[in-house]
């Protein structure tokens, strides 16, 4: 202690850099601040207060910062000294790191959820009150949300016309690589395994088969999706029995890679590339990290909508009030509807859905069984890895029929029709409903429909081995519509 604090008098000047959800050392603009500034760095992760955030990381979030948390420490210390972790709440940390260490400055990358911006503000307003520098920086986005706007001078509320503003401006081309050398100083740290993240449940043991948290993990996830799926991406990107989207989702929440840095990528292999198929898988993919973008757009302008339907009309819709059971049967994976549950069987084994699967049971749970999408929304929190408030809240209200730019209501998803569509060999099916493996193809998505004989075959009795249909296709689509219709006209 005595030595750093002789060390903090004589050395060159010290900055704190506060990581948050942008654990990374490359093209990271609040590391590279502090860097270029010639400062000794206090790099510091603190674990917020609960008070801080209503949103605060889900159970699978937990895993995932965990482990994360543990690849920048060992990436730190490659340049000499770890991560400090300190426990909220934040500002008093940040004071209390400062005058342990004598920084003079304090840099972060900015969080554009609503509580965190207001948590943020103050803490700036204060540091700087205590005569310290403090500065933000962008690592999470593209653009800024104040950056684009209308013509008529609002906040984007449709999806193509942001797009096409945000390619006007420009995707970035480059990206800052992972700096040669830091000068880093060490602090006292609580440990990682204090701060109890992983779950007590033996249920996230089988993440790590799937993923690989970290800066390293989020390269290897580029890295292999632009080499073996980019050139399919456009059409395989609907199969979700193929590994053929990139699986970034979580490590771009957690920022171990930034925006930048993966449409840099994208536009150096495209323009690399000779294939027609790469370049129009590239430009789907980069669009829908558009859509990554526009969710923080509309969060960031309508930040209510984490909690209320962006549409003020829904606040009216006839939800079910008792939809407990129906609610768990969908979280078990036991709608006996075969897509929904291998869908949220997948989501349970493996902490991520694929998107296809994301749309059908949302559209299932919100329209077939009436159920407020707050309700899936949180249980998408707690579950997903990748759980994200701006691209969650868009998913769920686009899905609802509620949301920007969203999904007609009257689109109700049929979860037989998506499964024989893009999954027509029951590939994912069998992964997930190992039960339902040795229906033929035809019958793998409607059991229900199947002969007596043919599920005798298969060794399967409906109520036993698998569940009857919790609800009927058809009469659940017209109900969903009547509902519609009530508050369309009210
Ligand atoms: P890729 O297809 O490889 O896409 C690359 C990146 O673009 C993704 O990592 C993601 O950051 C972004 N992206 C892709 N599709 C979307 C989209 N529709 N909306 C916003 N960004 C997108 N995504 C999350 O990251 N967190 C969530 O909590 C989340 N919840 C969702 C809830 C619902 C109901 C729905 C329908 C979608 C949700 N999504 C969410 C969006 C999407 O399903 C995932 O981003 C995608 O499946 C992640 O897989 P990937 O990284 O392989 O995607």
């Amino acid at each position: 202690m005595n030595q750093r604090r002789e060390d903090t008098v004589t050395g060159p000047p010290a900055a704190i850099v506060w990581f948050r959800r942008d654990l990374r050392l490359a093209d990271n603009p609040a590391l590279r601040a502090a860097r270029d500034a010639g400062m000794r760095i206090v790099p510091v992760y603190i674990h917020a207060h609960e008070e801080e955030t209503p949103w605060a990381p889900g159970g699978a979030s937990r895993w995932w910062l965990h482990h994360s948390l543990a690849a920048l420490d060992r990436d730190l210390r490659r340049h000499g000294s770890g991560l400090v972790i300190r426990r909220g709440p934040s500002l008093e940390a940040l004071r209390r790191l400062a005058r342990e260490t004598g920084a003079g400055a304090v840099h972060w990358n900015r969080l554009y959820e609503p509580a965190a911006i207001a948590r943020d503000g103050a803490i700036k307003q204060t540091l700087r009150q205590d005569g310290l520098d403090a500065h933000s920086h962008n690592a999470a986005l593209l653009f800024e949300p104040w950056a684009l706007q209308t013509q008529s001078g609002g906040p984007y509320r449709v999806f193509t016309p942001f797009w096409k503003a945000c390619l006007g401006l420009g995707l970035a081309e480059n990206a800052a690589p992972p700096p040669e050398a830091l000068a880093l100083m060490a602090a006292e740290s609580e440990s990682l395994n204090t701060l109890g993240l992983l779950p007590q449940r033996p249920w996230a043991d089988a993440f790590a088969d799937h993923w690989q948290p970290g800066e390293r993990g989020a390269q290897d996830a580029l890295a292999t999706f632009l080499d073996r799926a980019a050139a399919d991406y456009a059409a395989g990107r609907d199969l979700p029995s193929e590994r053929a989207t990139s699986r970034l989702s979580p490590h771009l929440h957690f920022g171990e890679i930034g925006p930048r840095q993966i449409a840099a990528a994208a536009q150096a292999h495209m323009a690399r590339s000779t294939d027609r198929g790469t370049f129009s898988g590239l430009e789907t993919f980069l669009r829908e990290l558009g859509w990554r973008e526009f969710a923080h757009h509309l969060l960031f302008h309508f930040p209510q909508t984490s909690e209320r339907s962006l549409d003020a009309r829904f606040e009216a819709f006839p939800w079910t009030r008792d939809h407990a059971s129906r609610l768990e049967a969908w979280q078990r994976g036991r709608t006996g509807i075969p897509l929904v549950d291998a869908g949220m069987r997948e989501l349970w084994h493996t902490g991520w859905m694929h998107n296809r699967v994301r749309m059908v049971v949302a559209s299932f749970l919100t329209k077939n069984l009436l159920t407020p999408w707050q309700a899936g929304a949180r249980w998408f929190w707690d579950t997903l890895l990748d759980a994200d408030l701006a691209n969650n809240t868009l998913g769920w209200q686009w899905t609802a029929g509620c949301g920007a730019d969203a999904a007609p209501y009257f689109r109700v998803f049929n979860p037989v029709l998506q499964g024989r569509k893009f999954d027509p060999q029951g590939r994912y099916l069998r992964r997930w409903l190992p039960e339902l493996a040795r229906l033929p193809d035809k019958d793998l998505h409607a059991p229900w429909e199947a002969s007596a004989q043919t599920l005798q075959h298969a060794g399967i009795r409906l109520g036993r081995d698998y569940p009857n249909p919790l609800v009927d296709l058809a009469v659940s689509r017209k109900q969903a519509l009547a509902a519609y219709q009530s508050i369309k006209t009210a």
